[in-house]
Parts: C-alpha cells; structure tokens; sequence
C-alpha cells in the first residue's frame, strides 16, 4: 500500500484532497493519469454494460433529490453503521471493525455500539426560513427507482430490462482508510436489472450476473486468485437486501469488497408506489431487482494493486492496455538533434488524435522507458536516425520488451489492432 500510494500520488493519479490546507479526511482528488484510468474503467463498464446488450439503458440521475426519496427508500431509517465510542479518547469505530473490545487507538474501553446514519446532510435554498434540509446520495440506485416509469414510458423497454447509471455518491464514514478504498465521496457504477417477481428468475438473474460482473474484472486483467466471491450472512444484510453477495479481492489489508451482486426483491419499488404494466399480458405486477453495485475508485485501487510489479529497481505496472492512462508515448532518440525531434513530433502528432499519448525527450532512452513502465504505458514508439532514411519506427512492448519495427503510415492501424477497437 506505501508503494501504490507514493507512486499514485508522485505520477499523478491520486492527490491527498485539499492537501495545501491540510487534507479532509476521506476526500480525494484525481491527477491527470488518475482521471484517465477512471475514465478508461467507466468506459469499459459502460460498453458491456449498456452498448453490448440490448436490454440495458442508461441514465444519469441528480445528486440532490426530494428528501422524500430517502425517507421512502429507508436511508433515513435504517442506513447506519452500530458505532462504538472509546471512553478515553473518545474517538469512534464501526462495531464490526474492531476486534479484542479495546480502543484501536489508545487500548481505552468501549461504548456498546449505538446506531450511527452514514447519509450526508444538506442544505438546499438562499434564505434562512426557506432552507430544506436534504441529502447528499448515499448510493445512486435511488435515482434509477424514482425514474423507474419515466424510463418505461419513454423508451421500448419491457420487463426483462435493466437501468445502468455511473455517478458520484456521499457517506459520513466514520474511519475513512487505505488510501480511496473507504472515501466519503467516491463514484458508483451500478445496473438495477428488473425481474418478473418469481423466485426462479431472480435466482437465474442473480447467477448470471454474478458471474458476468466476476468476468469482466478478470477479462481486464485482474488474477484470478487475487478474487473471491463472499455470500452475506443473514446479519450483515442491507436493510433491502433479500440476498447479497460480495465481489472481494486480495488487498494488502485483507479480503476487500469492491462490489455487490443484491436481491433487491420489490423493496424500493414498492417503497415508491410504482409497478408496471405487462400490456401484452395484461397483467400488472411490481417488478423485482437484480442489482450489480461496483465501486469505481475501489476498482482503480485494485487494477492498480494488481498491476503492480517489480523487477529488481524497475517498477512495471501491467495494466490491461484498455485501462492504461497513455496507450503510447513517441520519443526522438535524442532530445539534440533537431531532425529526429521534428520527425518524433510529426509522429505525436498523427497519433494524438486517436490514443492518448505521452511525449518524453527527457533524459536517455533507458529511463523513458522506465518511467512509462512505472505508469503503464503498453507501448513506446523511438524515433531513430533509420527513420529519417526509410520512415520506420521501433516500438516496444511494455511486458516483453521486445522491439517491432513499424512504417510510420502503419502505426495507427498496428496499435487500433493491438487495443482491439
Ligand atoms: P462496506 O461494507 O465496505 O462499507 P458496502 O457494503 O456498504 O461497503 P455497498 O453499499 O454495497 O457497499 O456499495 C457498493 C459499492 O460501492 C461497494 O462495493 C464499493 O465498491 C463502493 N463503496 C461503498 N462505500 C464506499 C466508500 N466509502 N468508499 C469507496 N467506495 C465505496
């Protein structure tokens, strides 16, 4: 974790939030390369989730809704943590967390857990008396269920079908940690899958998604054995949960859920009085949700946990090229030779366009090579002075280092091969 951390912070991909005022515990900000990443899991996501299917459509609800939402959908109720006290120190931990009943912090004794809600308050309105107290969204599934009949209503969908949304949600975490993994801002990338309510197609819908959501991590790079299923016991179940299983990987603080596969039943739609009409049946029913929950920032700690590599002093990290902020970097063999410089430029330039990519004249060959490794460049292309004579160009792959030599009119068809777009 100190490794990931110095390198996400020093290359740019994740800054401690606020830092020149002394941070905010549990906010975090996105560099250039951190910004990318995200984006290039967003887009993957949103590919097999909504343009590779035919029954997924998308939607980007606000952030800020009726305080009606919450209070229907049980947050206000029932969306807590138990939290236990120290009675010296007085600093607070979930209940579940801590392990011998003594204070982590200063071995001090505990409160018995008391209830604790995670939803952030908020303030909507200019003056004083028409100030509405509301909440920043704890998850962002309820904007999916609110706009459960507008999306019927406008578009040809029916039942089978799912609503995917990608979106920031807020949580008052009591021990944000381990980097972005707890945060109390972080993005969500979720499906609600809706379901005739019968017992045997939810439990088919819920195989099948499990095992859709388990592949697409493993499909973008992420070991095998770096992850696990975990079922929810009876307990630990959310309060709309019928039944739950955890997406969990192997982080250097422990089995780790970055995601949840959840029976939601007809508990949300009901909640909001809402049902749908099967007009060629001629039935009327409250559909039941599948639903698939992945965290974003969770997932870009994780691929970039996996990736990590080392090899003697050099870092690697072997991210999926999809995922990778830059896909190619373009150098001149030598920053001094204004030929060779012009020429690398001309090559930039015709990439550009079409993958993000990285330019270097810093140092020597060796060490760009190095620095792109360490950022997960899959490949780097060098200008050299054979290239002034026959308009060739040397590219290098990041995990065999070996070396192709490519005409310069056929590099953007050689690396949209390599990405598979
Ligand atoms: P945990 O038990 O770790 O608090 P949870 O079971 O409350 O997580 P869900 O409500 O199922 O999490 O949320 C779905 C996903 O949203 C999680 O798998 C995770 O990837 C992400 N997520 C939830 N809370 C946070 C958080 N505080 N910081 C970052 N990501 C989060």
């Amino acid at each position: 974790m100190e490794k990931i951390t110095s390198l996400a912070k020093r290359r740019g991909f994740i800054y401690p939030g606020s830092e020149i005022y002394g941070g905010f515990a549990g906010f975090w900000d996105y560099g250039p390369l951190g910004i990318e990443l995200k984006n290039n899991i967003k887009r993957e996501w949103w590919k097999s989730m909504v343009y590779g299917r035919e029954d997924v459509v998308g939607l980007d609800a606000a952030i800020i809704m009726n305080p009606k939402v919450w209070e229907a959908s049980g947050h206000v109720e029932a969306f807590t943590d138990p939290l236990v006290e120290c009675k010296k120190c007085h600093h607070r931990f979930r209940a579940d967390k801590v392990e011998d009943g003594k204070c982590p912090d200063c071995g001090g004794s505990l409160t018995e857990p008391k209830k604790f809600n995670l939803l952030t308050e908020v303030y909507v309105g200019t003056t004083e008396e028409g100030k509405k107290k509301t909440y920043l969204r704890g998850e962002i599934t309820q904007g999916v269920f609110v706009n459960f009949r507008n999306v019927v209503d406008s578009t040809r969908v029916k039942v089978p079908f799912g609503i995917a949304q990608i979106g920031k949600a807020f949580r008052n975490e009591i021990t944000a940690g381990n980097l972005t993994f707890r945060s109390r801002e972080f993005e969500q990338m979720e499906l609600e899958y809706f379901v005739e309510p019968n017992e045997k197609e939810a439990e088919k819908t819920f195989e099948f998604w499990k095992d859709t959501r388990m592949n697409w991590y493993v499909s973008l790079g992420m070991s095998k054995e770096n992850l696990r299923f975990r079922d929810h016991e009876e307990k630990e179940k959310a309060h709309y949960a019928r039944k739950a299983t955890d997406i969990e990987y192997k982080a250097p603080f422990g089995w780790s859920e970055f995601e949840g596969i959840h029976h939601r039943g007809d508990y949300d739609l009901s909640n909001h009085n809402l049902s749908y009409k099967d007009e060629e049946a001629g039935k009327e029913y409250t559909p039941w949700v599948i639903e698939t929950s992945g965290g974003i920032d969770r997932s870009a700690l994780f691929f970039l946990l996996d990736a990590y590599q080392e090899d003697k002093d050099r870092v690697i990290l072997k991210l999926d090229p999809r995922l990778a902020p830059f896909k190619v970097a373009v150098f001149p063999l030598l920053a001094n030779k204004e030929d060779l410089v012009r020429e690398a430029k001309r090559v930039y330039d015709l990439l550009r366009g079409k993958f993000y990519v990285a330019w270097d004249a810093r140092g020597n060959i060796g060490k760009r090579y190095f620095a792109q490794d360490e950022i997960g460049t899959p490949w780097c292309v060098t200008v050299d002075f054979q290239t002034l004579d026959d308009e060739t160009v040397t590219v290098r792959d990041r995990d065999t280092a070996k070396q192709d030599r490519v005409p310069i009119d056929k590099l953007s068809d050689y690396f949209q091969n390599k990405l598979g777009v």
